[in-house]
C-alpha cells in the first residue's frame, strides 16, 4: 500500500503527532478489521462528506472510508546519510513510502530543547532535506560506477550514465531530485531513475507543528515555511500535534467542546489525511448497497477492470461491465433505480477510466 513516512528533527513533535494518528486509527479500528496493526504504521480513514450523504440516502448498516498509511520514522538527524547510529535503517524506510510528511517545529515552548538552541523552520527543513540529499547522491553515485562498468557491454548505458552525472552534479548544487527535467526521450534512463528510487524525488508535505495558539493566527514562522512549500510546488499544513494527541482519546461531544474552547472548529489531523490521501494522488470510487457504504482507493487514470480490483481480484479477471453512476446524479436522484430511470446510469466497458466520485456496480464472471 502507498504510505507516507512521518519525518523531522528530534524534538519537533513527530511521536506525538503520530500518537494521535494511532489514537485516531485505534478509535476506528471496529470498521477496519482489514488493516492489520503495526507499531509504527497508523491507518486512519479519510474523512469525505460525499461518502456521509450517499449514506444519508441508502441509509446501510455500514461506512467504511478510504484509509491512508502514515510510518513512523522516528531519527533522522544531522549525519543520518553517512550511517552514523542507525542512520541508514531509517533511510532505507523512507525509502518504501511514496510520499513524505515533513513535521517542523513552529510552536515556542523553553522547556523543550531546540536541536539547534533556536526555534527556525526554513533552518530546520533544509538540514532534514540536505541529509535527504546526502543520501541521493550515494545513491546516484553508486549507480554511476555500476553504470560505467556496463557501458563496454552496452552502449545504451551510457545515455544513462551521462544523465546520472547530470543529476549528481544537480544535488551537489543542493537541489532536490524532484526538480530534476528528466530527459523526454531517454527510455534508458527513465528505467534508471525508476530503480534510483530517490527521496528528494518523492512527494513532500510540510506540517507546520504550531501551538494552540497558533491554529488561529497564522504565525511569522507558519508564512515563510508555507511560502518555502509554494515555492516547490508542495503543500503546507498546519496542526498542534499537542491538542491533537489530546482530543483523538475524547468522545466526540468533548472533542466539539475542547475545540470550541480554542475557538476552531474543526481537528486539523482531518486536513492532514486528506491532503497526504491527495498528495499520494489517490481517488476514491464508492459503492453504496444497504450493507455498506463504501469507499475504494484507485489511483487516477485507471481504468475500470483495475478499480475493480482493488475489492477483489476475480472482480477485475472476470470482469464484463461496470454500471456507473456519478456523485452528483446519485446524490440529485436519490437512488440508483431513480438514476436508471433517469438514463443517467451508464454501462461502461474495459476501457472506462473510472472518475473520482463514480458509484460503481461491477459485473463479472466467475
Ligand atoms: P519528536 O522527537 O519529534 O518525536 O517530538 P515529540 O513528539 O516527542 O515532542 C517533543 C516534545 O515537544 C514533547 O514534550 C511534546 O509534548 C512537545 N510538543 C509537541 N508538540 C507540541 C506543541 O504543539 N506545543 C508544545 N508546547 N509542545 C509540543
Amino acid at each position: 500500500a502507498l504510505s507516507i513516512g512521518i519525518v523531522g528533527l528530534p524534538n519537533v513533535g513527530k511521536s506525538t503527532l503520530f500518537n494521535a494518528l494511532t489514537k485516531a486509527q485505534n478509535a476506528q479500528a471496529a470498521n477496519y478489521p482489514f488493516c492489520t496493526i503495526e507499531p509504527n504504521k497508523a491507518t486512519v480513514s479519510v474523512p469525505d462528506k460525499r461518502l456521509e450523504a450517499l449514506a444519508e440516502l441508502v441509509n446501510p448498516q455500514k461506512i467504511i472510508h478510504a484509509t491512508v498509511d502514515f510510518i513512523d520514522i522516528a531519527g533522522l538527524v544531522k549525519g543520518a546519510s553517512k550511517g552514523e547510529g542507525l542512520g541508514n535503517q531509517f533511510l532505507a524506510n523512507i525509502r518504501e513510502c511514496a510520499a513524505i510528511l515533513h513535521v517542523v517545529r513552529c510552536f515556542e515552548d523553553e522547556n523543550i530543547t531546540h536541536v539547534d538552541g533556536s526555534v527556525n523552520p526554513l533552518r530546520d527543513a533544509e538540514t532534514i532535506e540536505t541529509e535527504l540529499i546526502i543520501a541521493d547522491i550515494q545513491t546516484v553515485t553508486r549507480k554511476i560506477e555500476r553504470l560505467a562498468k556496463q557501458v563496454k557491454a552496452d552502449k545504451e548505458a551510457g545515455k544513462s550514465l551521462e544523465e546520472c552525472k547530470r543529476l549528481a552534479d544537480f544535488l551537489n548544487e543542493g537541489n532536490k531530485a524532484s526538480q530534476f527535467d528528466i530527459p523526454e526521450h531517454n527510455e534508458h534512463f527513465k528505467q534508471v531513475w525508476h530503480e534510483l528510487s530517490l527521496l528528494t524525488a518523492k512527494k513532500m508535505i510540510y506540517c507546520a507543528n504550531v501551538d494552540e495558539e497558533g491554529l488561529e493566527e497564522e504565525s511569522a514562522h507558519v508564512k515563510a515555511l508555507k511560502e518555502a512549500a509554494q515555492k516547490q510546488g508542495c503543500e503546507a499544513v498546519v496542526v498542534c500535534a499537542n491538542l491533537e494527541a489530546e482530543l483523538q482519546g475524547l468522545s466526540a461531544e468533548e472533542q466539539a467542546e475542547m475545540l470550541s474552547s480554542y475557538g476552531i472548529s474543526e481537528s486539523s489531523l482531518v486536513n492532514v489525511v486528506r491532503t497526504g490521501y491527495r498528495t499520494l494522488g489517490l481517488c476514491s470510487y464508492f459503492t453504496a448497497g444497504p450493507q455498506e457504504v463504501r469507499a475504494w482507493t484507485f489511483k487516477q487514470g485507471w481504468k475500470a477492470p483495475q478499480c475493480a480490483g482493488v475489492i477483489h481480484t476475480d472482480f477485475e479477471k472476470g470482469f464484463i461491465r461496470a454500471e456507473v453512476i456519478s456523485y452528483a446524479d446519485y446524490v440529485k436522484f436519490k437512488s440508483e433505480a431513480a438514476c436508471r430511470s433517469a438514463g443517467v446510469l451508464r454501462v461502461e466497458g474495459k476501457e472506462y477510466a473510472v472518475q473520482d466520485g463514480d458509484v460503481m456496480h461491477f459485473l463479472f464472471n466467475v
